[in-house]
């Protein structure tokens, strides 16, 4: 049977492909691995193999297991990909290296606030809910390039990316699209978008990461 460090592997091997099949440049997509609801002894491997970028979606969970492996792995990059609360905010700043989830403005001036008294500065998404999904977290399209101006002119934010989760059972390439648009209109380079199901066609949109859990980990 298929371990983590084996499907790792092959979901590198898969990301390599869409690159080339995409003719996008060899390493142009990094790859999250999304290590939520796994213990420390489920992602060492995998970060033994090389593995370096995480995933988690709940600030506790990851404080709880990312403490204790970052003092082994001083290198790892943590992101933030659950939605934020303001209450988390002082500790989603001073465990993450990149947040992918602010999506209104209270996180932004949260955030804000806490970067400017810790004097740590983890790169920052805006998640765009391009579903329009009430039940999901995300800016509303139409708004986005709006608040991400904003977050720069009213916060002092700088949004390197935008991150987006289409609708499950809807076809993910047209949200793709509509999150590369309004990357471009917001002059945003990076975009975050594409799981297990749908990575590869991610690529195929432009991602520059993609987010990838139960291919590498298993199932939940
Ligand atoms: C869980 C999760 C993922 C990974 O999902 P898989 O289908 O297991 O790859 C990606 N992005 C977000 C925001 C998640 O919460």
């Amino acid at each position: 049977m298929p371990n983590a460090v084996d499907r790792l592997f092959a979901v590198q091997s898969a990301i390599r492909k869409a690159e080339s099949e995409a003719k996008r440049p060899d390493g142009s997509v990094s790859l999250v691995a999304v290590s939520k609801t796994f213990e420390a002894d489920d992602i060492r491997p995998v970060i033994e193999a090389g593995q370096r970028v995480f995933g988690e979606n709940r600030v506790q969970e990851a404080q709880l297991k990312w403490t204790y492996l970052r003092s082994d792995f001083p290198d790892i990059e943590l992101h933030l990909i659950g939605p934020l609360q303001s209450n988390k905010t002082q500790e989603a700043v001073a465990l993450f290296d990149v947040i992918e989830s602010i999506d209104r403005e209270k996180i932004a001036a949260a955030v804000s606030l806490e970067m400017k008294k810790q004097n740590r500065f983890p790169r920052l998404y805006v998640q765009v809910n391009t579903g329009s999904e009430p039940q999901k977290a995300g800016i509303e399209p139409k708004d986005a390039v709006a608040f991400v101006t904003r977050c720069r002119d009213v916060h002092g934010l700088m949004i390197e990316g935008l991150m987006c989760i289409p609708p499950a059972d809807e076809n993910p390439g047209p949200h793709f699209a509509l999150l590369e648009k309004i990357a471009r209109e917001a002059q945003i380079e990076k975009l975050s978008m594409g799981m297990s199901g749908d990575y590869e066609i991610a690529i195929g949109f432009g991602a520059t990461s993609v987010r990838v859990g139960s291919a590498i980990f298993g199932s939940r």
